[in-house]
């Protein structure tokens, strides 16, 4: 091959390793919950002492998970976080009051919760986002500002949402995976182990609309994930708390967490 030849391949191996690169920093920002590419994303709290982390579920309310969970937290004085989906709020409005009324957050997670969502464009997200405020608002007395994507997945648009919207985006620093199937010792195993002071867990209460998930594993391993927090001196805090956020937009009436 002549030498001029030679130095284009060169150069097309050089535009798509440079190709690949910038499509793997998208991906990375899309898919990874403490990416900034795709704007500020609050996965970790202080760590300032006394060492605290915060309790989250996402996907719900669910009349056959949350209601547990709930019990759960009560009989340990642990607030939490609640990302509730919005069509799911709509089918249970009273579970959602009865979090709230309890102490703990509830955040935005989406109306629909769509598996493709991140491929969708900016006035989906506008009102993905609004119209799940709209259903939490006459619950809890005011809108969220704490907003978590769909899996942690974010784009561009979701981006822009946020920023226009002041939410505040938050992912998690561990997570229970408990969306699979999985067990009680695996759960505690992958939540109490890998958490540290500012740890945000992620666990599940619900499922989006249409889908079937198996919570049992999640409800047998709270009570031991709290002792052994607990055990480890690591205090269960709600989340705004943890972040030093206002959870929501006008403090109407938010009442304080219990416990921790
Ligand atoms: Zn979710």
């Amino acid at each position: 091959m002549a030498g001029e030849d030679m130095s284009l391949v060169w150069a097309a191996a050089g535009v798509a390793v440079v190709a690949s690169g910038a499509a793997g920093l998208v991906a990375r920002g899309m898919f990874s919950p403490r990416s900034g590419v795709f704007g500020p994303v609050v996965f970790r709290g202080t760590t300032a002492s006394p060492p605290r982390v915060a309790l989250t579920f996402d996907d719900g309310p669910d009349e056959r998970t949350t209601p547990r969970i709930l019990d759960v937290l009560e009989r340990y004085e642990v607030p939490a976080a609640f990302f509730v989906i919005g069509r799911n709020v709509e089918r249970h409005p009273e579970l959602v009051a009865q979090m709230h009324r309890a102490g703990h957050l509830v955040g935005n997670h989406s109306y629909h919760h769509a598996r493709l969502g991140t491929f969708r464009r900016l006035r989906y997200w506008r009102q993905e986002l609004a119209r799940t405020d709209d259903v939490i608002a006459p619950i809890v007395g005011a809108k969220p500002r704490l907003f978590r994507p769909p899996m942690g997945f974010r784009n561009r648009h979701i981006a822009r949402v946020v920023r226009e919207g002041r939410y505040v985006a938050t992912t998690w620093t561990v997570r229970a995976l408990d969306s699979l199937n999985t067990s009680a010792a695996r759960i505690l195993e992958r939540l109490d182990l890998r958490s540290e002071a500012g740890s945000i867990l992620a666990l599940h209460d619900g499922q989006e609309p249409g889908r079937v998930r198996d919570l049992r594993a999640t409800i047998e391993a709270l009570p031991q994930l709290i002792e052994r927090l607990r055990d480890r001196g690591l205090e269960p805090v709600r989340l705004d708390g943890l972040i030093g956020e206002q959870p929501y937009r006008e403090n109407a009436s938010v009442p304080e967490p219990s416990g921790g």
